[in-house]
């Protein structure tokens, strides 16, 4: 039995019983899929309740996707302990799962003496949070290593650790392995109702409840309404912050190697250019509050501001070579650090709030202190066996491009699908169309595959591959092309015959 139809049987034998698991988790963002990567290393039930119909639905799909190296965040802070740790193990949580990830560092670049002082004010901090290999270079050193970064930059703080990664990917990655290992995703889950019972919590939405023993909530944005309905308002309150960004094509990766940072300054808030895991150049964010935590609309003015902020830094990028832009709202929480901890009023409820930048890179080390916590509130662990370390049993999942020509003869001899070509960006094959759509977490609209193969995300933005791609859906899973979506409930693609 394949992966797919042992979590359809699941759910269906979920449906009947309510069952009581171990730990439930709300919120399949890149806290909660990576809780539930670590919990799935023991013994344990564990279900993931997400509101939203697919992994990584909130801030988690949009962001930097940076792997700070750990010179940010305040000495003595979670976050600084977080991200450090997290930044650590990022490399071997990649490598075994395959995700796209790349350690190519970070430079904070600075124009004058005032930002010299605040680069070394971040080498020191760094060094205190316990980040390896910081180093101030000079002027000839940086644009020796970058030489597109502006000739008026005079040093920059380089941090060799820090890494990039795609943040949907790596959240992919860690759910799929934790549903290989037995726990279970539960889509379309809003959570709306927190009851506590006599062996710990029914979790509801709608008419659909699980039960669990303990409860995680992992809500991003609305990490606050989580814990209000469980009836343990947060300490603090969630801000959104919208950062906008520009997406440009892979033509434009010789601007940068490295991410670059500007000086946090009057002259720029923080703005980067940086390559992404995936070969392109992003550029962004800025900061701005909204007043909707769903505000994710992208605007003539944000664009312009960081347009200038990535000319700041690299004054000869070339932003017509744009190909898409969009933005992210982050949970920013009014204390300044992110708050895990163990509810002081409600046994077993554990809150993972407040995960702001550098959520991301701190998520593995989330992972991990998350589950220290259950061990300290009494949750027995036992080492599972047969753990598989893997995304799934079949093996990992690499894309036909990122093949060597031995392993592309080998995929197309097993199967053909592999020699048809479906996005021609991004050289994305049916094959990894087909794999998409029946991995263990399986894809049934044209975003998810977009997401799981990158097919729709190179320079014509899926002009070529959309409609092949829905025809494949509809072959594959047996839904009438004119019901294929691109992603959320009002989205179909096609509305009628026209001839
Ligand atoms: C502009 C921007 C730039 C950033 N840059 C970086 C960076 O470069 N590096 C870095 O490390 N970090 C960065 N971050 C931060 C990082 O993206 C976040 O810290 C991280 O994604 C938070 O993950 P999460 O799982 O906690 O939240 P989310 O990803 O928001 O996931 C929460 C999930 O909970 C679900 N949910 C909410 N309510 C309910 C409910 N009632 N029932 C069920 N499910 C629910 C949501 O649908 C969502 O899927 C950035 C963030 C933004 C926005």
């Amino acid at each position: 039995m394949d992966d797919n139809s042992q979590t359809k049987r699941t759910y269906a034998f979920e449906r009947r019983l309510l069952v009581l698991y171990d730990v439930v988790i709300i919120g399949a963002g890149i806290s909660g899929t990576m809780c539930a990567y670590m919990l799935a290393k023991y013994d344990l039930s564990v279900a993931v309740l997400e509101a939203g119909e697919d992994i990584a639905a909130g801030s988690t799909r949009a962001n930097s996707a940076i792997v700070h190296a750990g010179y940010d965040a305040k000495e003595g802070t979670l976050k600084a302990l977080l991200n450090v740790r997290g930044c650590e193990m990022m490399e071997g949580i990649a490598k075994s799962l395959d995700v796209h990830y790349k350690r190519c560092g970070s430079l904070v670049v600075g124009f004058s003496s005032k930002d010299r002082e605040h680069i070394e004010l971040l080498k020191r901090r760094g060094e205190t949070n316990g980040v390896k290999e910081l180093r101030i270079i000079e002027a000839d050193e940086l644009h020796s290593m970058e030489p597109y970064v502006s000739k008026e930059a005079t040093c920059a703080l380089l941090a060799p650790t820090a890494g990039i990664v795609c943040p949907y990917d790596l959240a992919f990655a860690v759910s799929e392995n934790a549903v290989t290992n037995g726990a279970r995703f539960h889509f379309d889950f809003k959570v709306d109702r927190i009851e506590k019972t006599d062996n710990g919590f029914a979790v509801s939405a709608g008419e659909k409840t699980i039960k669990g023993k303990y409860v995680l909530n992992c809500a991003g944005l609305y990490c606050d309404e989580v814990a209000s309905l469980a009836g343990d308002p947060l300490p603090f309150e969630i801000i959104p912050r919208r950062g906008e960004y520009m997406l440009l094509d892979k033509a434009e990766s010789f601007i940068a190697s490295r991410t670059l940072f500007v000086t946090p300054s009057e002259k720029g808030k923080g703005i980067l250019v940086s390559p992404t895991a995936d070969g392109n150049i992003i550029v962004g964010p800025n900061a701005n509050i909204v007043e909707e935590k769903s505000d994710t609309s992208v605007t003539y003015e944000g664009l312009d501001e960081i347009a200038e902020g990535a000319r700041l830094i690299t004054p000869d990028i070339n932003l017509k070579a744009n190909i898409t832009s969009f933005a992210g709202v982050r949970p920013t929480p009014s204390s300044g650090d992110f708050y895990i901890q163990p509810s002081s009023k409600i046994d077993g409820l554990i809150h993972v709030a407040g995960i702001e930048s550098p959520g991301l890179a701190s998520s593995p080390a989330i992972g991990e202190y998350v589950v220290e916590i259950l061990k300290k509130c009494g949750l027995k662990m036992k080492k599972r066996k047969n753990y598989i370390k893997t995304r799934s049993r079949t093996g990992n999942y690499k894309l036909f491009c990122d093949m060597t020509n031995e392993e592309r003869a080998e995929a197309i001899e097993k199967n053909p699908a592999y020699a048809k070509m479906i996005c021609r960006c991004e050289n994305i094959t049916e094959g990894d169309i087909l794999n998409a759509i029946h991995r263990p977490i399986p894809a049934h609209t044209v975003d998810m595959v977009k997401r799981r193969t990158r097919s729709g995300m190179g320079r014509c933005q899926g002009g070529f591959c959309r409609t092949r791609v829905a025809d494949i859906i509809s072959r594959e899973l047996d839904i009438p092309l004119s019901e294929i979506r691109k992603f959320t409930k009002n989205s179909k693609i096609l509305y009628g015959k026209t001839k």
